[in-house]
C-alpha cells in the first residue's frame, strides 16, 4: 500500500526539510515536539503534532514506545527517522516494521553491519574496498593492544566500534601515551554508547573527508550520486561542505563511487545512505564508515544532481524501483554548504545557547536555506545546537563560493554567536580557494584572533562606507574596495 502519512521521529530543520518532499509528494505529514520544543516551526509545519514529553531527549525523541505510539494516535503509516536520534537504531527500525509500520531507511540488518565500525569492516573487506590500516577485530586488553600499534605505527587512532558524530576517537602520537588514551577511550566509550569495544587504526597524518551518496532499491538496483568533501570539520565534525570536490579527476570520482556501491553492496543495502572515506595526499582513499540514514550535508549533492534524496527515500520505502541507472546521473554545476551552529568560534566551538533577538535569512538566486527557527525563539541546550544550513548553489565552484560569501553576510543573528564568521574565513583562505585544505585546517589555520581581524576589518570597512558617503557628498572620490582587496590579501597569507 502506497505511503499515505508519514511522521517524522525528529526535530529541526532536517523534519521540515522530509515534511516538505512529503508534501509535495500529497503526502501527509505527522510532527512530534518535546515541550521544549513546543514553539518550534517544524511543529506547526506539520499536518498535525503529537507532544511526545520533556524535553531531555532520552525522555522524548529517544522513546521508542512513544514514537510509535504517535504513529498508531494518529494513523501514521510510515516513519522517516531523519538524523541522529534514532536513525541508526536497528531494534528501533525492527520494532517499526514489527508494529506494520514503514521505516523510511535501510533494513535493520544494515542498520546494524554498518552501524558498527569494526563489523562493517569485515564486511567490506570481502569487496575488495581499501580499508584504513588497522584492526578488524575489537581490543580491550591494554598490553596486545601496544603491540599491534607498534606493528601499525604511530601515530595511531584508538576509536570506539559503536561511535559517531565525532566522539569516541582518541589520537595517540607517541607509544608512552598510549595506555592512557587507551583506558580513557575505553571508558569514553562505554559512556557515550554503552559499549567499551575499541580498535585501532592507522592515523593518517593530513587527510581529505571525502564521502559517497548512494541509493539502492528494493529490487537490487545500487546507484551512486558523486562525492561531498568535508574535510572542514572541528571536534572531527563536518561545518563546511561541498559537491563535488574540488581535486577529484572524473577517473577518482568513478573509482571512489564503484567502491561505495561495493560497500552498499555488501550488506545488500536500500535506501539512501553515505559511505566515507579519508583520502591521502595522492588521493588515494580508504573507507571509513558508512552512515545508514539522510546525512546532514545531503542538500549539496541534490543541488548538483537535481536529485530529491527524501522523495527517493520515501519511493523506496514503497518498493519502487529506482527511477534512473548510474549512466542516467550527471554533476551539475558545484554546491556549498556551511553548518550555522551556535556555537562561539572564538572560544573553542562551546555552544552558545540562548534567544535568537535577530535571525534575518539571505535570499537570492542560488541560496538554499534549511532551518529549523525563527526570530524570537530559543535555540535550547537540550539537542545539537545546529540552528541552520546555508547552502549555495552556482554554475561553477567560484560562483557558489562568492554567492555563500554574500549570503553568509545577508545572513542576520544576533543573540547567540554562530559559526558564520568562522566559515566566512574558511571561503577566504587559499588554502579553501586552490582545493588543498585537509581535516587538520582548523588546527593549522584558525586561531581566534583572524575573527578579530575580520571584524575590524568589517569595522574599518564601514568607517569607509561613512567616509565615502562624506566625500561623495563632497564629490571627493574614495576607494571602497580597499579594505577587502586588503582582507584578501591578509587572508591569503595565513
Ligand atoms: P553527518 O554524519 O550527517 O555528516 P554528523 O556527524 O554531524 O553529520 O552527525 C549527524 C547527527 O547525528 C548529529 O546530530 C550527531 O550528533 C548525531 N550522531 C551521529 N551518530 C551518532 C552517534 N553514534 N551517537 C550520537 N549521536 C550521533
Ligand atoms: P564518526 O562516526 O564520528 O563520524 P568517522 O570514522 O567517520 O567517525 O571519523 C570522523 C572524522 O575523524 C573523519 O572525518 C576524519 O576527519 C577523522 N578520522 C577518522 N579516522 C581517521 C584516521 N584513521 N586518520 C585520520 N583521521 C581520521
Ligand atoms: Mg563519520
Amino acid at each position: 500500500m502506497p505511503i499515505k502519512k508519514i511522521l517524522v521521529a525528529n526535530r529541526g530543520e532536517i523534519a521540515i526539510r522530509v515534511m516538505r518532499s512529503a508534501r509535495e509528494m500529497g503526502i501527509a505529514t505527522v510532527a512530534v515536539y518535546s515541550d521544549a520544543d513546543k514553539l518550534l516551526p517544524h511543529a506547526s509545519y506539520a499536518d498535525e503534532a503529537i507532544n511526545i514529553g520533556p524535553a531531555p531527549a532520552s525522555e522524548s525523541y529517544l522513546v521508542q514506545e512513544k514514537i510509535i505510539d504517535a504513529c498508531k494516535k494518529t494513523g501514521a503509516d510510515a516513519i522517516h527517522p531523519g538524523y541522529g536520534f534514532l536513525s541508526e537504531n536497528a531494534a528501533f527500525a525492527k520494532k517499526v516494521e514489527k508494529a506494520g509500520i514503514n521505516f523510511i531507511g535501510p533494513s535493520p540488518k544494515a542498520i546494524s553491519i554498518m552501524g558498527d565500525k569494526l563489523t562493517s569492516k569485515q564486511t567490506v573487506q570481502k569487496f575488495n574496498v581499501p580499508l584504513v590500516p588497522g584492526m578488524d577485530k575489537p581490543i580491550n586488553d591494554v598490553e596486545k593492544a601496544k603491540k599491534v600499534a607498534d606493528e601499525i605505527g604511530y601515530p595511531i587512532m584508538i576509536k570506539a566500534s559503536a561511535g559517531g558524530g565525532g566522539k569516541g576517537m582518541r589520537i595517540v602520537n607517541e607509544k608512552k601515551n598510549f595506555e592512557e588514551q587507551m583506558e580513557r577511550a575505553m571508558s569514553e566509550a562505554k559512556n557515550s554508547f554503552g559499549n567499551d569495544e575499541v580498535f585501532l587504526e592507522k592515523y593518517i597524518a593530513s587527510p581529505k573527508h571525502i564521502e559517497v551518496q548512494v541509493l539502492g532499491d528494493k529490487h537490487g538496483n545500487i546507484v551512486h550520486l558523486f562525492e561531498r568533501e568535508c574535510s572542514i570539520q572541528r571536534r572531527h565534525q563536518k561545518v563546511v561542505e561541498e559537491a563535488p570536490s574540488a581535486l577529484l579527476s572524473d577517473k577518482k570520482r568513478m573509482k571512489i563511487g564503484e567502491a561505495a556501491v561495493n560497500v552498499a553492496k555488501s550488506c545488500d543495502y536500500f535506501g539512501a545512505g553515505t559511505v566515507e572515506f579519508i583520502a591521502d595526499e595522492n588521493l588515494d582513499f580508504y573507507f571509513l564508515e558508512m552512515n545508514t540514514r539522510l546525512q546532514v550535508e545531503h542538500p549539496v549533492t541534490e543541488l548538483i544532481t537535481g536529485v530529491d534524496l527524501v522523495k527517493e527515500q520515501i519511493k523506496i520505502a514503497d518498493n519502487q524501483p529506482l527511477p534512473f541507472k548510474q549512466e542516467d546521473l550527471t554533476v551539475s554545476g558545484h554546491s556549498l554548504e556551511v553548518r550555522v551552529y551556535a556555537e562561539d568560534p572564538s572560544n573553542n566551538f562551546l555552544p552558545d545557547t540562548g534567544k535568537l533577538l535577530t535571525y534575518q535569512r539571505p535570499q537570492g538566486a542560488g541560496v538554499r536555506v534549511d532551518d529549523g527557527y525563527e526570530e524570537g525563539l530559543d535555540v535550547s541546550i537540550y539537542y545539537d545546537p545546529m540552528i541552520a544550513k546555508l547552502i549555495s548553489y552556482g554554475k561553477d565552484r567560484n560562483e557558489a563560493i562568492e554567492r555563500m560569501k554574500r549570503a553568509i553576510r545577508e545572513y542576520q543573528i544576533s543573540g547567540v554567536k554562530t559559526t558564520l564568521p568562522f566559515c566566512d574565513f574558511v571561503l577566504g583562505h587559499k588554502e579553501f580557494l586552490d582545493g588543498t585544505f585537509t581535516t587538520k585546517f582548523v588546527e593549522n589555520h584558525f586561531t581566534p584572533d583572524v575573527l578579530k581581524e575580520e571584524i575590524s576589518d568589517e569595522m574599518s570597512e564601514a568607517a569607509l562606507a561613512v567616509a565615502h558617503h562624506v566625500f561623495e557628498s563632497k564629490k571627493l572620490r574614495v576607494s571602497k574596495n580597499h579594505s577587502s582587496e586588503k582582507k584578501w590579501k591578509s587572508r591569503a597569507r595565513n
